[in-house]
């Protein structure tokens, strides 16, 4: 196993040359480049469970097909940035290699579960070497700018599942980053399941 975890990390809006939504930088692009770049990997897994969808992200890499992106948020059209559609599934060479699943306002975990078996199938097909896992706690029931209801339970599967992943593909290589999330008791009961099921 070789999970870490940043909770200050996880900005998902930034794009390559201007900062959006909150974030100055998108570390999250920053890593998936470093990975390659530094560490010679060249298949990576991005997972983002945010309520906004990941269009930093998923911009940045929409016509690579060596990035598996796989973003589960409130659907676009209740939320900011307002993209994220199942149709987008990437460009070019890389079409047909994204994974967009918009939740509609209001779904709990349960709707979260029926989402993530997909993620699972399309990361068992994509066999990545490192995954990362933006966690933000945006998407629990309470926060004050999102309209999703999920527990912190959803992410401790999210985190759990991943880990078995990383098992089987990536060396046990996981990279939490923590993400939005404006209701701090989420940030505290999201993260520390997070954390928990990481290091288990
Ligand atoms: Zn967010």
């Amino acid at each position: 196993m070789r999970h870490a975890f940043i909770p200050i990390g996880g900005l998902h809006h930034a794009t390559r040359d201007s900062a959006a939504g909150f974030c100055v930088f998108n570390d999250c692009g920053i890593a998936i480049e470093a990975a390659r770049r530094l560490h010679g990997i060249r298949r990576v897994a991005y997972v983002d469970i945010d309520a906004h969808h990941g269009d930093g992200v998923f911009y940045a890499f929409e016509e690579d097909p060596d990035v598996l992106d796989a973003d589960l948020h409130e659907d676009g059209r209740f939320l900011y940035p307002g993209t994220g559609s199942r149709g987008e599934t990437g460009r070019g060479a890389a079409q047909g290699t994204k994974l967009n699943i918009p939740l509609p306002p209001g779904a709990d975990d349960a709707t979260f579960l029926k989402a993530w078996d997909e993620v699972e199938r399309y990361l068992d097909a994509g066999k990545p070497e490192l995954i990362l896992l933006q966690c933000g706690a945006d998407s629990l029931g309470g926060d004050p700018i999102t309209h999703l209801k999920l527990t912190a339970e959803a992410h401790a599967h999210a985190a759990r599942r991943l880990g078995v992943l990383a098992e089987r593909y990536a060396g046990g290589r996981v990279l939490g980053m923590g993400g939005g999330g404006y209701n701090r008791a989420n940030l505290a009961r999201a993260w520390t399941r997070v954390v928990e099921e990481l290091a288990a």
